[in-house]
């Protein structure tokens, strides 16, 4: 490296980019280019009591672009979200998503940046480095005679939840979560997670009715508070999804439903968690099915909206993940999406079935036909031996180290078919879009910081700083 030449900085390049968000804060009554837009005059403020703040966790761009690609295939029209785009008043920016101590975020970092509106540590939860409680965004809001809500796919005490009511230092702290959202009394939570709530936290809240089902939300009451947990774990990933476990669509309809009769408004969080858990997997099949059922929960919300104007939308992801994109050309890109969609279960699946096999090397031996009836590719001799080298001899198959598990190396081997690679297993620092309708929408700049959301719900629901402690 030539001598004088800068050296960056991991931590000052971390601080430079919350001072940068700071200023654009600050600034933001001078400026157009970052952050949010001045707030309109008072007689062109239009006025919003709902928002609805809605996360494919771990969405990366190619997957929105492959969601949208079998979506027109199948379906013969483009998804929800990028539908949305071209609404009336509909706003877009590109949003940064770096956390305290970290370039590429977790999870409950990026949810606390909404939840709190500040950059903490990646691991905590609406927790800063020395501890102390900031206050999540679910508990000012229903000190300020707001209902509230969160609809999920994952366990309902997991990260991206778990960012706007609760604080814990470490997020793997879920009984914790748990107790929180009992005693801070959201009025409506579905998901997974089950086994974090103790039967005698469940019944000290009598005012609550439990469901277990989906034929259990049909039925449950209209008028009480609502907690739903269909599965002990996350809920299934959507290709592997059974006939008692409710749809995303259904629980964010159930939700709203509910919600809505609320007379001072309410703020519901709607994450279609398992995206996210695809992405990791490098599991094309399910990333694009759980893509796909956030977007019909999307579909459902954009009809609620559109028949008021109260209500703002943000539709948005926490970061990238495996940045997964179509890559082969002509008639091999266009079979690949073809393939991808005619896909029926899960890599979680696939090793559901592995377990009953036994050893190692006995699994290889089911593990094309598993692949075959989940995914309909068949695995060529060159395809097993990268999967046995990888499975069974635990060699590394990848110059980078990151990508040489069973997930990565199964999805690097159906990309020969699927035509859709992954970057890696992990989550990216890239970019993430945002797209926001309805009263408050307009300040949304071009290029905003995660936090920015926080202050435009809060701002946009005229909500009050909470009172100190949580
Ligand atoms: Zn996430």
């Amino acid at each position: 490296m030539s001598e004088g030449r800068t050296q960056i900085n991991r931590r000052g390049f971390l601080q430079l980019g919350a001072l940068a968000s700071a200023g654009s804060l600050s600034a933001c009554a001078s400026t157009t280019s970052v952050g949010l837009l001045p707030a309109p005059g008072p007689s062109r403020r239009s006025r919003a009591i709902n928002v609805i703040f809605m996360v494919s966790d771990g969405m990366s761009t190619g997957t929105l672009t492959l969601a949208d690609m079998v979506s027109r295939q199948e379906r013969g029209r483009s998804t929800a979200w990028t539908g949305l785009w071209q609404t009336d008043g509909a706003r877009r920016a590109m949003c940064r998503t770096h956390s305290l101590d970290s370039l590429v975020t977790d999870s409950s970092a990026a949810g606390s940046a909404w939840g709190c509106g500040r950059h903490i540590n990646n691991g905590a939860v609406n927790t800063d480095p020395s501890g102390a409680a900031l206050t999540p965004l679910l508990v000012t809001a229903r000190e300020q005679g707001k209902a509230t809500g969160l609809v999920t796919t994952t366990r309902v005490t997991h990260a991206t939840p778990a960012s706007f009511i609760a604080n814990v230092p470490e997020r793997s702290r879920e009984d914790e979560i748990a107790r929180q959202i009992l005693d801070r009394r959201v009025d409506v939570v579905l998901g997974g997670g089950a086994k974090h709530f103790k039967s005698d936290a469940l019944l000290a809240r009598e005012d609550l009715s439990v469901v277990r089902s989906r034929s259990e939300l049909s039925a449950a009451p209209g008028d009480t508070a609502l907690l739903g947990l269909f599965r002990d774990g996350h809920m299934s990933y959507e290709p592997d999804r059974g006939e008692d476990e409710p749809s995303l669509r259904e629980m964010t309809g159930a939700a709203l439903e509910r919600l809505a009769r609320a007379p001072g408004g309410f703020v519901l969080q709607v994450e279609g968690g398992r995206v996210d858990h695809a992405a990791h997997a490098n599991d094309a099949v399910s990333l694009v099915r759980d893509q796909l059922a956030f977007d019909d929960a999307l579909a459902g919300v954009i009809e609620f909206v559109s028949s008021r104007d109260d209500t703002l939308l943000i539709v948005t992801t926490d970061h990238g993940n495996a940045n997964p994109g179509l890559t082969l050309y002509g008639d091999k890109g266009e079979r690949g999406i073809e393939l991808l969609s005619r896909g029926r279960q899960s890599f979680d699946w696939i090793q559901s079935q592995l377990g009953a096999a036994g050893s190692r090397e006995a699994m290889m031996g089911v593990l094309p036909l598993l692949v075959y009836q989940a995914t309909g590719v068949e695995l060529d001799d060159a395809d097993r031996a990268w999967l046995h080298r990888s499975f069974v001899d635990r060699e590394r198959a990848d110059g980078f180290r990151a990508v040489s598990g069973f997930g990565p190396v199964l999805g690097a081997v159906l990309s020969n078919a699927l035509g859709v690679a992954f970057l890696s297993p992990n989550h990216t620092a890239d970019l993430v879009e945002v797209t926001a309708v309805g009263p408050g929408s307009d300040r949304l700049g071009p290029v905003i910081d995660n936090v920015d959301l926080h202050r435009l719900v809060v701002e946009t629901l005229d909500l009050a700083p909470a009172r100190a402690g949580v």
